[in-house]
């Protein structure tokens, strides 16, 4: 409950980032914080014990800056999804749709295998329209999703319910 409510006290509101109609959840604070940030880590890398994943896919960017600590905390590889045009092929690429326009997301096409099991973990699940295509790249390896991890969701943009499908039984762990 403690670490919770200082994960809290450190991400800060800032409206009308990167449009007037956002009120943008910035956790530059929290990262800046040692003792925030490491509970932080902490308590991701007890859902990835708990899942016993093998692997974390983070998603580009501020999930490769939360997933990577817990990856080296619980020994399992880290995988990074990026953007499309990043990774060195071959890679598997997926589209997905945001608020305003669309992305494609990347996985490289050795960097899992069928008996991982993966834990995705990312700071923010908005519309899920991001998570949906990693899952979608993840699941299409043959890898099974053990579960997705963000510190934060936007409950009213209703991602949780787009994800079900992709999701396929496996839990989304909102800090
Ligand atoms: P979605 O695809 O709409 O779920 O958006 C999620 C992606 O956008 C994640 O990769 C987040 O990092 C990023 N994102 C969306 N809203 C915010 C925010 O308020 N703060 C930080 N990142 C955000």
């Amino acid at each position: 409950e403690a670490a919770i409510a200082l994960l809290q006290e450190r991400i800060r509101d800032v409206p009308g980032h990167p449009n007037p109609d956002v009120v943008f959840k910035d956790i530059t604070p929290l990262l800046a914080d040692p003792v925030a940030f490491g509970q932080l880590v902490d308590l991701l890398a007890d859902v990835c014990v708990r899942l016993g994943a093998t692997k974390i896919v983070g998603v580009e960017a501020r999930g490769f800056i939360l997933g990577a600590p817990v990856a080296v905390r619980t020994g399992v590889g880290f995988v990074p999804a990026r953007k499309a045009g990043k990774l060195p092929g071959p890679t598997l690429s997926r589209p997905y749709d945001l608020a305003y326009g669309s992305g494609v997301m990347e996985l490289k096409d050795d960097a899992l295998a069928a008996h991982d099991r993966v834990l995705v973990i990312d700071d923010v699940l908005a519309s899920g329209g991001t998570a949906e295509a990693v899952i979608c790249l993840i699941r299409s390896t043959g890898a099974t999703v053990a579960g997705l991890a963000v510190l934060l969701e936007l409950g009213f943009l209703d991602g949780r319910a787009r994800l079900e499908q992709a999701l396929a039984g496996a839990a989304v762990h909102t800090l």
